[in-house]
C-alpha cells in the first residue's frame, strides 16, 4: 500500500514521486513480479500497468548490470506493443522512469524509416519497446539481437493477436533467452492468448 514497503531502490521510487501510493495493479503485481515469477495481468490502459511492468523490469535489468554478467550494448528486456501509438506512450513512461537510474529505452514501429531506429539500437539498450512487425525485421537485419532479453512483456497481447501478429510474437519470444521472465497483460483471455501463455510462460504464472 505504500512506496517504501516495496523495497525499491532509492533510483526506481525517484519515478513514483508524483504519486501518492501504488495503483491496485501496481500492488498486485510488483510482489511476484520482484521475485522473478512470470505474470499474467487482466488490466486495461489507464490502470498504471506501464510501471507495474516498467519498475520491476528495470528492477531486473539494475540486478543483471550490477553483476556483469551481461554485455552492455545489447537489451536484457523487450517490451511487445500492438500499435505504434501504443509502443510510443511506453516508451514516453519508461524513458521518463530510467533517468534516474541510467536505464536506457528504444522504441521501434513500422511507417517511418528504420535509420534512426537503427542508430538507437546501436549506441547501446536496457530495454526495446516495439510492434511486432518491425521488430522482426530489424532482427532479421541482424541489428537487434534478443540472445540476452530475460525480460520480456507482451501488452494488450488479445489485441496484438486479433491483428494477426501471432507468427512474429512467437518467431520473436523464441529468439530471447530461454531463461526468462514473461509478463503478459490482456483485456480479454481467449483461447489463443491462454495457448501462448502456456507456450512461453511457466506451467503456473501468477493471474492478477
Ligand atoms: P498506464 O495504465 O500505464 O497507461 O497509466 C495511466 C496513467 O496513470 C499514467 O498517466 C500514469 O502516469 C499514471 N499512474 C501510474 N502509476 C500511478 C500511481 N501509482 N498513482 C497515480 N497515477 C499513476
Amino acid at each position: 500500500n505504500s512506496f517504501t514497503e516495496s523495497k525499491l531502490s532509492d533510483e526506481l521510487l525517484e519515478c513514483c514521486k508524483n504519486f501518492n501510493k501504488p495503483s491496485p495493479i501496481q500492488a498486485n503485481s510488483w510482489p511476484f513480479l520482484l521475485h522473478g515469477r512470470d505474470f499474467i495481468g487482466i488490466a486495461k490502459t489507464g490502470s498504471g500497468k506501464t510501471l507495474a511492468f516498467g519498475i520491476p523490469a528495470m528492477n531486473h535489468i539494475l540486478n543483471k548490470r550490477k553483476n556483469k554478467t551481461t554485455k552492455k550494448m545489447t537489451p536484457l528486456c523487450l517490451v511487445l506493443s500492438p500499435t505504434r501509438e501504443l509502443a510510443q506512450q511506453i516508451y514516453d513512461v519508461l524513458s521518463e522512469a530510467g533517468k534516474p537510474s541510467g536505464v536506457r529505452s528504444v522504441c521501434v514501429y513500422g511507417g517511418t524509416s528504420k535509420g534512426p531506429q537503427i542508430s538507437a539500437l546501436k549506441s547501446g539498450v536496457d530495454i526495446v519497446i516495439g510492434t511486432p512487425g518491425r521488430l522482426k525485421d530489424l532482427i532479421e537485419m541482424g541489428v537487434c539481437q534478443l540472445q540476452e532479453v530475460s525480460f520480456v512483456v507482451l501488452d494488450e497481447a488479445d489485441r496484438m493477436l486479433d491483428m494477426g501478429f501471432e507468427p512474429e510474437v512467437r518467431s520473436i519470444l523464441s529468439k530471447t533467452s530461454s531463461v526468462r521472465q514473461v509478463v503478459m497483460f490482456s483485456a480479454t483471455w481467449p483461447l489463443a492468448v491462454n495457448q501462448l501463455s502456456q507456450e512461453f510462460m511457466d506451467p503456473n504464472p501468477v493471474k492478477v
